[in-house]
């Protein structure tokens, strides 16, 4: 099928066309017709399947009639983070440069009253996260009342985030008949639930990425002692052809650090993390995607959304808390049918990090040894490593009961710590291990950031 059978107008297939897009992809097939009809999607898509593109050139279509008004935005893009609202933004401006539309950008680290000025002028599309949003309808400078269209992307990241009380009261402020386009990687209970109370007879899409990592990604695992970690990457980068990569560290001050050294060993590196001010990401990602840095250290959270297609390689300087974590990065490279590569660096200590994702990607991973360094082996699975956000399995189990406890008691405590923090807390949260009454669960809410840290 062709873009051309979809019910898109003749601007937005030329601009489809200078994009370079040949044929829609799953999503957008079945998404954009049903969209043009005015129906509400429920579309169950990752990143990497084309998604953005399968809400935006509907809307372009849809908005490209009528006029916005002064503080009363026709069309709400919700999502979790600056990235992602940026990177919608710009999706925008490519497919929607033949019409005449307006944009406002309501996120966290720019100027409420840049933002203000915009709104005032009239937007046809507003594209926010959650918390700025409601600061702006708190102080009363935007109006909902006319909101025709209204996507809420990447649901089951914004419950992650604690974000879902403000999606709620910002969707109890719009219009009930409206159009609404509702995505999420993943559908829990919760999230189907908001799914029910926002849209209407929605057309239902599922969708799987376009290939698993397995297939894409070269994957390498290295075991070596914490010491010889920064010694390993640097060897592992002199010896591939790395044309731009990301380094992933499972803390941001590691990330840091990381930086640091790899800067004092002459790579043109830079580092990406939450605590960023906005105009120094920017200003990163924009090094980055020109090539002035080659090597960008990043967190999970502050990677997430970046749209980099072509990244050669990806390292896992830590194995992620959270297997899922894993094939996100991982991900990041092997895009669009190219070969990526993904290293990642495990010690002794990560056993169970390691069987997670192991588990999760139904094999192994291929071993590499890393040039003059001595290469380490996992240590054995002990009950305490067991006990991850992941609920082990049976056999993980056993073996570590039958290890005895005098040996189970000597693990050292802060290696003990470190696998206990919660898979997927943000990096804002802070450091809650256990709520008296609630067992081992955080709610989600306890471990919120607060909002000026919305978009991680
Ligand atoms: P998304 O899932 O929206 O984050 O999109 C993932 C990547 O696929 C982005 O780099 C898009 O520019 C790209 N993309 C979206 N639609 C198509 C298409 N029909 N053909 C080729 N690439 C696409």
């Amino acid at each position: 099928m062709g873009f051309d059978e979809l019910g898109l107008g003749p601007d937005v297939l030329r601009a489809i066309g200078d994009v370079g897009y040949e044929t829609p992809t799953p999503i957008q097939e079945q998404s954009i017709p049903a969209a043009l009809t005015g129906r509400d999607i429920l579309g169950c898509a990752q990143t990497g399947t084309g998604k953005t593109a399968s809400f935006v050139l509907p809307m372009i279509e849809i908005l490209s009639s009528g006029r916005a008004r002064a503080r009363m935005p026709r069309s709400l893009i919700l999502t979790p983070t600056r990235e992602l609202a940026m990177q919608i933004a710009e999706n925008f401006d490519d497919y929607g440069k033949f019409h005449k539309l307006s944009q406002a950008l309501l996120i966290g680290g720019v100027s409420m009253d840049d933002q203000s000025n915009k709104l005032d002028r009239g937007v046809d599309v507003l594209i926010a996260t959650p918390g700025r949003l409601i600061d702006h309808l708190e102080s009363g400078r935007i109006l909902l009342n006319d909101i025709k269209v209204l996507v809420i992307d990447e649901a089951d990241r914004m419950l992650d985030m604690g974000f879902i009380p403000d999606v709620e009261k910002i969707v109890g402020q719009l219009p009930k008949i409206r159009q609404t386009l509702f995505f999420s990687a993943t559908m829990p209970a919760e999230i189907r639930r908001l799914a029910d109370a926002f849209l209407m007879n929605p057309k239902e899409i599922h969708v799987t990425p376009p290939a698993s990592p397995a297939e894409t990604v070269v994957q390498h695992l290295s075991v070596v002692g914490t010491q010889d970690k920064r010694a390993a990457l640097r060897s592992i980068i002199r010896s591939e052809d790395v044309q731009n990569a990301l380094v992933f560290c499972n803390r941001k001050r590691d990330v840091d650090i990381l930086y640091r050294s790899l800067k004092k060993h002459g790579f043109a590196a830079a580092a990406l993390h939450g605590d960023m001010p906005q105009p120094v990401r920017l200003e990163t990602l924009e090094a980055f995607r020109k090539n002035e840095v080659r090597i960008l250290v990043a967190s999970d959270v502050a990677a997430r959304g970046l749209d980099i297609v072509d990244l050669s390689h990806v390292f896992n300087f830590d194995v992620p808390y959270n297997p899922e974590d894993y094939i996100h990065r991982i991900g990041r490279t092997g895009r669009a049918g190219k070969e990526g590569r993904a290293f990642t660096l495990a010690t002794p200590d990560d056993t169970d990090a390691v069987a997670a994702v192991t588990r999760m990607l139904g094999k192994e991973i291929p071993g590499f040894e890393v040039e003059g360094l001595e290469g380490g082996q996992l240590a054995e699975p002990s009950e305490k490593q067991g006990r991850r956000r992941r609920p082990s399995k049976a056999k993980t189990a056993s073996k570590a009961e039958a290890k005895p406890a005098a040996a189970r008691e000597t693990e050292p405590a802060p290696a003990r710590r470190q696998r206990r923090k919660p898979a997927t807390t943000k990096e804002k949260a802070p450091a809650v291990e256990s709520v008296v009454g609630m067992g081992s669960h955080v709610p989600a809410f306890m471990l919120r950031p607060a909002r000026s840290g919305e978009a991680g």
